[in-house]
């Protein structure tokens, strides 16, 4: 063991452990850019705060109404001024991500407007939102005339700008999914969403671009906003919650856009002037302020998983080496048993839960048994440490997250002992 080990608490083998040296002297470039990216989106976050002149009172919330909430209005202001939106949404009241992207999407398509999908079939859970899945009558975009249009991706997982050029004509809305999802493509980037945003505005200079921006939140310099995307959706038990905010979500981008969304959110006429806080604003505000560091981490867990994987002879996806434009890691394990061993050390070198044993089951909407492993502070958190899987042939662990590196490399060294036989 080397001499810089803490002590091996986790009976981790001697030869995994010169892996792990190996794996760490292998990365260490890759680090050195992770922390660049950081300490940019970080002295951004400070600025941000400066600017807007976040005071102690604005951390603490109202109750009722919620009108004049001058905290909320001020994180909404600091969220918008850091992405380089001219308006934000940044608050406790949407539910989830899918939530927050089904509010912007009726928020500002009409009726015989088109949606164009530029980046294949989204997310599992917009299927209801679409109207491709459920039963009609179910209130979906489909059942409000919404029509929708969708293009596959380029052979070189990015958007096909040629045919978004001769599609955008015909459509109001431009939506793109910036991560993998649980999809074998690759996550876009800035410079991807840039393009396929010009493309569109090009061919059709009222289209708005709307971003799905889950798990890709400060993983560049910058978000999509300033980089063509007219609007951005997300979660904060993701990315920008910091592993601090408890719930939440978040729309910004143009002014307009965002006071529609507004209008959907609580009603037409009351918008965002309405909504109380209660006791949520202190830790959203330390979660953001947080989360370019927690995605750090998070990313670091990623690029060390791969290479560790890849080093034992694994198929992953991304490479150690690739650019990343989100915190997912596919690693094939090949087996059922395999899987299920792999789940089972993320789950038990977990913080909390660390005693429970998943197993795959059923989950509404999929087609395939699904096991997961999250272990975490808050429900359902995937900047935590946490990994889902299909049961289906290549048998692929989705890992992603982790609050601190430390702790995340120690669950990964495990899983990887526990799915390469190298100790019990
Ligand atoms: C997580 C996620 C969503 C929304 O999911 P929720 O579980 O509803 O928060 C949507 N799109 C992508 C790409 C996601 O990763």
């Amino acid at each position: 063991m080397g001499e810089e080990m803490p002590g091996n608490f986790f009976d981790i083998s001697e030869k995994l452990l010169k892996t792990d040296e190996a794996v760490l002297r292998k990365t260490a470039p890759r680090f050195a850019g992770i922390e660049r990216v950081r300490d940019e989106n970080q002295w951004r976050m400070l600025a941000a705060f400066r600017d807007c002149g976040v005071a102690a009172r604005h951390l603490s919330g109202t109750t009722g109404y919620g009108y004049n909430d001058d905290g909320r209005d001020k994180l909404e202001q600091v969220f918008a001024r850091l992405v380089g939106a001219e308006s934000a949404l940044f608050r406790h009241n949407f539910m989830s991500g899918t939530h927050a992207l089904a509010v912007a999407l009726f928020g500002v398509l009409r009726p015989g407007d088109e949606l164009l999908c530029a980046t294949g079939r989204p997310y599992d859970t917009l299927g209801g939102v679409l109207g491709l899945t459920g039963e009609a009558g179910a209130g979906s975009l489909r059942d409000f005339g919404v029509r929708y249009h969708e293009i596959e991706l380029a052979p070189d997982g990015g958007p096909d700008c040629m045919a978004i050029a001769s599609a955008a004509p015909g459509a109001a809305v431009l939506y793109l999914q910036r991560s993998r999802g649980y999809a074998s493509r690759r996550a876009l980037t800035n410079t991807d969403i840039a393009s396929a945003a010009t493309a569109a505005k090009r061919a059709n200079p009222r289209i708005r671009v709307m971003v799905d921006n889950c798990y890709g939140e400060f993983v560049e310099a910058g978000e999509p906003t300033a980089h063509g995307a007219d609007l951005i959706v997300g979660s904060l038990i993701k990315n920008p919650g910091g592993g601090i905010a408890p719930t939440g979500g978040y729309i910004a981008g143009k002014a307009r856009l965002v006071e529609l969304c507004a209008n959907r959110l609580t009603a037409p006429g009351v918008g965002a002037e309405i909504g109380c806080t209660q006791d949520m604003l202190r830790g959203m505000y330390l979660g953001l302020y947080f989360a370019p560091g927690v995605v750090a981490e998070a990313l670091k867990t990623a690029v060390y998983a791969s290479a560790l994987f890849e080093m034992l002879g694994f198929c992953v996806s991304p490479g150690w080496n690739e650019a990343r434009g989100d915190i997912i890691t596919a690693v094939e394990l090949g087996t059922p048993a395999r899987l299920e061993r792999f789940c089972r050390a993320i789950q038990a070198m977990s913080p909390v839960d660390s005693m429970a044993a998943p197993e795959a089951s059923y989950m509404p909407g999929y087609a395939h048994d699904i096991i997961m492993a999250s272990g975490s502070f808050t429900q359902g958190s995937s900047i935590e440490l946490s990994c889902d899987a299909p049961m289906k042939e290549p048998y692929t662990a989705y890992l992603q997250g982790g609050l601190t590196f430390a702790a995340s490399r120690a669950a990964v060294l495990a899983a990887a002992g526990d799915v390469s036989g190298e100790s019990q």
